[in-house]
């Protein structure tokens, strides 16, 4: 019998041989052969670092590499079958690696083994890790308490891939036709060509007629709501866009009770008051009393800011012919406006400015100039024919990571923009594994005669995304439990990824990379400076709305618990109340899509990007006290911070690298809000 693709991981991914039928298998194989491994380092008769952690690891990192390649799959080529099976076998791998964490004997060793040997700190760190996760498992109840803990993490893991199956469904389900050009004669030709193209396929009209589909996908709902001038139609959209998954067949309002419940038994379990601080036993914020000290601390600061933003759209929109203050499906548009008015900066015309090539290539000559480190494309198997892939080299031209760039929308492709691990930096005997990493964007295809054309915000993602990738192929670290991403906290991990979006404001950086797709001629001064002044347009209402999310995420799992006399809803309206400078309308079930905390990794750590968002605040003005381009600042977060993965104690490494603890004002200094 020939080998299943998905085992063959001498290199990188097989993935023009995976196909749905080896999933399964695959994963039950994995998962036998590393048991046996495990029993047989059990018998280890004097176990110490090398002979039983580091084999330990390497175990674990075997399956999760392999689990890792069918969850990328899983997001990014959602077919029927590959659905089906990645839902089938599922529960199989959560069974099995909570059993492993919650192994008493596993647990045992590794205490002893830090007990008796004196070792490095980073030895140190991917022990600590793993005790702490050991506990967090739940490795010292007793056999029934821990059978109830895996059957309520069995049971959360299949909760959340139906609430992401679900918000997948209900976006593809649902088109809004118009038949009118006249309310769409804003919009972007590529929008509206790319509109027509899909309701000519979805038989609704001709080649030449006029007849336009609008989706729920980003690409699609995002200028609509930006450019259409009709507002009612926008309303539509709107409506369809915050009652995704929220009613009929595809409703994720029961989940949501569920998933809350679960969380909440899961940390009594374990003899946490509620999920909010189970949660935070691992991330650098460590009390929810400090998350939301933090969060009242940037509402209180931000908040008069944010009604005057709201103000001044109110009375923008009076000033231009509209009528009643601005609605929730207003907003994109009349904002899009003013700032057009006030920093004349126009979605349409700066497109052109950003073709995806030259996005990349300036991208690169960043990471070249302050790391060292260079990009080549080049080839490898790929999961569908429009994925890229890179090679990163060091300073001594020596491969040291692999990028696969999985840049456009499809309809079994997940929403949004993401990067995954692919594989762990390490060591096997001699030889070693380079990190690999996936960076998945939601960008329009390109129709076949055009290149591709990035709005800003998009080239802003494009940096974000980047910035996590580096963190992960940058690592130098060799033990996969601390190595890139891996062993950061969950509120670290957007540090490196919102650090590097500062440098697309920048005039020194746009000045080598932003040319006109037609005629080479450089980003306008104007344009440059609009950008930059447009950065804290709006940051008011900006700022309070990623606080709103992350102050549901945080009262949802540290005051609702899923108690059943309340709502979630009627619980979060609440809150909206009082954050909400532009109200949207009470059918708003945001909650009902909301990924990241349902079935992402950010459950009662949403905050994440808000108190990382202030340490990338902070790191970026050394940069700019020392220079965008200063190798040496480059180096010192390269040295103090990115290469160093989750191998030390996170704050730590900041302040080594900022000489300071981080400051606290950085970030409303940065949004304007504060001088
Ligand atoms: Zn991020």
């Amino acid at each position: 019998m020939k080998k299943n693709p998905l085992l063959q991981s001498n290199h990188l991914p097989c993935f023009d041989l995976v196909k749905a039928v080896h999933i399964k298998p695959a994963v039950k194989q994995v998962l036998r052969d590393c048991k046996k491994r495990l029993r047989t380092l059990l018998k280890q008769p004097y176990p110490d670092f090398n002979n039983f952690i580091i084999p330990y690891m390497h175990i674990v990192d075997d399956i999760s590499y392999v689990w890792g390649v069918v969850e990328h799959l899983n997001a990014v080529k959602n077919t029927p079958a590959i659905r089906k099976a990645y839902t089938r076998i599922q529960s199989r791998y959560i069974n099995f690696m909570v059993k492993l964490k919650q192994n008493r004997h596993f647990y045992r060793i590794f205490s002893d083994i830090k007990k008796k040997f004196t070792l490095e700190p980073v030895q140190q760190k991917v022990i600590d890790d793993a005790l702490l996760q050991f506990k967090l498992s739940g490795t010292a109840l007793g056999k029934k308490r821990k059978s109830k803990f895996r059957r309520c993490q069995k049971q959360l893991s299949a909760w959340q891939n139906k609430f992401q199956n679900n918000v997948l469904d209900a976006v593809k389900n649902y088109t809004l036709t118009v038949n009118d050009p006249e309310p769409l004669k804003e919009l972007p030709e590529h929008v509206l060509k790319a509109a027509h193209h899909l309701a000519v396929n979805n038989a609704k009209a001709g080649p030449g007629s006029r007849v336009w589909q609008f989706t729920l996908d980003i690409p699609s709902f995002l200028p609509f709501m930006k450019f259409c001038t009709d507002p009612a139609l926008r309303e539509k959209l709107y409506r369809a866009y915050v009652t995704r998954a929220a009613s009929g067949k595809i409703d994720n309002t029961e989940i949501i009770s569920k998933i809350l419940k679960v969380r909440q038994q899961q940390a009594e379990l374990l003899g946490f008051a509620n999920y909010a601080v189970f949660s935070l036993q691992d991330k650098m914020a460590a009390d929810p009393d400090r998350v939301n000290a933090f969060l009242d601390e940037l509402f209180n600061k931000s908040a008069a800011r944010a009604w005057q933003d709201a103000g001044e759209l109110n009375d923008f929109k009076q000033k231009t012919g509209g009528k009643g203050p601005v609605k929730a499906w207003d907003l994109l548009f009349y904002r899009e406006k003013l700032r057009l008015e006030k920093y004349a900066i126009n979605e349409k015309v700066l497109r052109q400015y950003f073709s995806l090539d030259q996005v990349l290539s300036g991208l690169f000559d960043i990471i070249e100039k302050l790391f060292g480190h260079t990009l080549k494309k080049s080839r490898a198997a790929v999961w569908h024919q429009d994925v890229l892939f890179y090679v990163l080299y060091n300073d001594n031209q020596e491969e040291s990571g692999y990028i696969y760039f999985d840049l456009y929308s499809r309809p079994d492709k997940r929403s949004g923009a993401w990067m995954d691990v692919c594989r762990s930096r390490r060591f096997r005997g001699k030889k070693i594994f380079l990190p690999a990493a996936y960076l998945n964007c939601n960008f329009t295809a390109p129709a076949a005669d055009q290149p591709v054309l990035l709005t800003f915000n998009e080239v802003v993602t494009l940096f974000h995304e980047m910035g996590h990738v580096l963190n992960h192929v940058l690592t130098r670290i060799d033990y996969p439990a601390v190595s890139g991403l891996e062993g950061i906290p969950w509120d670290g991990i957007e540090l490196a990824s919102q650090l590097l979006e500062n440098w697309a404001y920048e005039k020194e950086v746009l000045d080598k990379f932003a040319f006109h797709y037609q005629t080479r001629e450089p980003l306008p001064p104007e344009l440059v400076k609009g950008l930059k002044a447009g950065k804290t347009f709006f940051s008011g209402y900006d700022m309070l709305r990623q606080l709103l999310f992350s102050k549901i995420d945080m009262d949802l799992h540290y005051i609702h618990k899923g108690k059943a006399d309340e709502s979630p809803a009627e619980f979060i309206k609440k809150i909206r109340d009082k954050m909400e400078v532009i109200p949207s309308p009470p059918e708003n079930r945001f909650e009902n899509s909301f990924l990241h905390i349902f079935s992402g990794g950010y459950a009662a750590g949403y905050y994440s990007y808000k108190w990382a968002e202030v340490l990338a605040a902070d790191a970026f003005s050394l940069f700019k006290q020392n220079g965008l381009w200063d190798r040496k600042t480059g180096k010192r977060f390269l040295d103090l911070l990115l290469s160093k993965g989750g191998s030390e104690d996170y704050y730590q490494m900041f302040i080594d690298f900022r000489g300071r603890p981080p400051d606290r004002e950085a970030l409303l200094r940065q949004y304007g809000i504060i001088k």
